[in-house]
């Protein structure tokens, strides 16, 4: 495995901090009070192509009427392209990963599991900036246990007739196009649903703990009817198959998220304890704040490391990938809250105050121990998987 970014993706790493310097890192905490993101801002990622850059450039051109800049930048980027893209963002603001995120999880699902006609509609859209997308798994009482979702699906013709509500769905205020998991006849089935559709509504909230740029909503369907033309895979396919691809691009991104929060937090500390002095000299001087620092680096690093492998899973399509990419969340997201806790320490009672950026990287690495499955269900699969893989006879 080699670990050299490539000169392409070195280039890109540049023009991603650059961006980030640019865009989002002067505002992420004035977005984050807000409780907002500006579409603008949305647009902007557009431009520069993030939003389509897992789009295969193919789509691009099936539409007549994309001449804008997205068009132009957007190139099929690399797993460890894409997961750069995640770090550098996830520095200044966990809450844009998660636009990231979500987005390019309906992206890679309709690559997937989308008929020909919903990648040739959508794809090209998507990958514009042009429609946003949301991602509709959790209800108010059904979290965790997901396939067990209660919203229903009936089918009425041509069309299935929707009911039940979605919680908690980042960036559900303004994405356009969700994927939704309903039950039809009890079996977890995935739709794709339009913010304009009759009976679909949404409901913003706010006061959360992390993530508050997310414009995070509830979703109402009342008598929602959409053709049955939106059905994403088969019947029963919803949760196993469609919901799974979508999550293991979600723990992708949020595992190099993380690594950025944590860099993030690095970096403010490593700043801020050369600068402050207490008992005459500088904090970096004392071990008990090196102790820190140095366990800071090297969790930070061996989180990115996980991420890697991930990466070079990803490119190669090798199966074990998605175990892999799991296990990258789960500790990078553990490392995300150590790292900002250890920086906020740092930071002394600064570090609780809103003027540094710690104690947003601190509640927003929070919200990453809970989301794409939380912590205690990547643990139970992690689990599994090991009992699977080193007891019996594979090569380890
Ligand atoms: C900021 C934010 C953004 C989000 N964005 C989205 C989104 O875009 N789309 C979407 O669909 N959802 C979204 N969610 C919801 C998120 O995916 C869920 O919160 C998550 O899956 C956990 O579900 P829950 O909150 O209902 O907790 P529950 O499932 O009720 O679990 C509560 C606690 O019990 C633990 N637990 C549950 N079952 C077990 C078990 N068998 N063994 C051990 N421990 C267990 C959990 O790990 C957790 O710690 C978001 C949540 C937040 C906070």
């Amino acid at each position: 495995m080699n670990f050299e970014l490539t000169p392409e993706q070195r280039d890109a790493q540049i023009k991603f901090r650059q961006f980030v310097d640019r865009y989002v890192a002067p505002n992420a905490a004035e977005y984050d009070r807000n409780q907002t993101t500006p579409i603008e801002l949305v647009k902007i990622m557009a431009d520069e192509g993030y939003l389509g850059a897992l789009v295969p450039s193919t789509y691009l051109t099936k539409q007549d009427d994309i001449s804008n800049q997205a068009a132009n930048q957007t190139q099929e980027m690399d797993p460890l392209t894409w997961g750069i893209l995640c770090e550098e963002i996830g520095k200044a603001s966990g809450s844009l990963v998660s636009l990231l995120t979500v987005h390019s999880m309906v992206i890679q699902t309709l690559i997937k599991w989308g008929t020909k006609e919903q990648r040739d509609k959508w794809l090209p859209l998507l990958a514009t900036g042009k429609v946003i997308g949301g991602f509709g798994l959790t209800e108010a009482k059904v979290g965790s246990d997901a396939k067990n979702a209660q919203t229903t699906a009936i089918k009425d013709g041509d069309n299935y007739i929707l009911n039940g509500q979605k919680r908690w769905i980042s960036f559900g205020q303004v994405a356009n196009l969700f994927l939704i998991l309903a039950q039809v006849d009890g079996k977890a089935t995935a739709f794709l649903v339009e913010r304009e559709q009759d009976g679909f509504s949404t409901e913003p909230i706010t006061g959360m703990l992390g993530f508050r740029s997310a414009m995070l909503a509830t979703l109402n369907m009342e008598n929602c009817q959409i053709p049955a033309s939106n059905m994403v895979g088969k019947i029963g396919f919803g949760f196993s198959h469609v919901a799974g691809t979508a999550l293991d691009q979600g723990r992708y991104c949020i595992a190099w998220g993380c690594v950025g929060i944590a860099q993030g937090s690095l970096e403010a500390s490593l700043s801020y304890s050369t600068q402050r002095k207490q008992f005459g000299v500088s904090l970096k001087e004392h071990q008990l704040i090196q102790e820190l620092v140095a366990d800071m680096i090297t969790q930070t690093q061996a989180a990115r490391m996980l991420c890697y492998n991930a990466a070079f899973l990803r490119q190669s399509k090798d199966p074990s990938v998605i175990m892999e990419t799991s296990m990258a969340k789960y500790f990078a997201s553990r490392t995300a809250l150590k790292v900002a806790s250890d920086a906020v320490q740092i930071h002394g009672a600064n570090g609780c105050s809103d003027s540094y950026p710690v104690e947003r990287h601190f509640r927003d690495a929070k919200i990453m121990e809970i989301i794409e499955g939380s912590n205690q269900m990547q643990q139970i699969i992690i689990s599994r998987y090991g009992y699977q893989k080193y007891l019996s006879n594979q090569p380890k």
